[in-house]
């Protein structure tokens, strides 16, 4: 499951670019055609790049919460390391300062990763069961 948002697809035939909904997300990840909001044509995600990249949202999508515990974790140990004596409360602050700066390049950094267009290919219309299907992925989403 992708918990990525800001992702759009372009439509080849209509050439429109709308943000992708999850459930199309989905699809694209379980490799199934979806209709195109604008035109009804049916669209899959192809080339191997695009593909790779869209696989790799799914990481991007961990950042997030590793990020979180990593900076809190830095952020207790400064502190005890400061009530200890190993570190001064100059130290301390620097160090916490440090921690969320780069706390936030790097969310800044994962979110910019995740912002992406993909270009979707039309295939031809699609056939009754696999739109069967797609009603039901649609269903389930809900
Ligand atoms: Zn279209």
């Amino acid at each position: 499951m992708i918990a990525a948002f800001g992702i759009r697809g372009r439509c080849a035939r209509c050439d429109m670019t709308f943000e992708l909904k999850p459930w199309q997300l989905n699809a694209i990840a379980i490799d199934e055609p979806f209709e195109c909001v604008y035109c009804q044509s049916g669209l899959q995600l192809r080339g191997r790049k695009q593909q790779r990249q869209f696989r790799a949202l799914d990481q991007w999508a961990l950042v997030r919460p590793s990020m979180i515990i990593l900076t809190c974790v830095t952020l207790l140990v400064a502190l005890v390391a400061e009530w200890v004596g190993l570190l001064s409360v100059i130290e301390q602050l620097n160090l916490s300062l440090v921690t969320v700066l780069i706390h936030c390049l790097v969310l800044r950094f994962a979110r910019h990763r995740q912002r992406m267009t993909l270009d979707l290919q039309a295939v031809s219309p699609l056939p009754i069961e696999q739109l069967a299907r797609v009603a039901c992925a649609r269903l389930r989403q809900r």
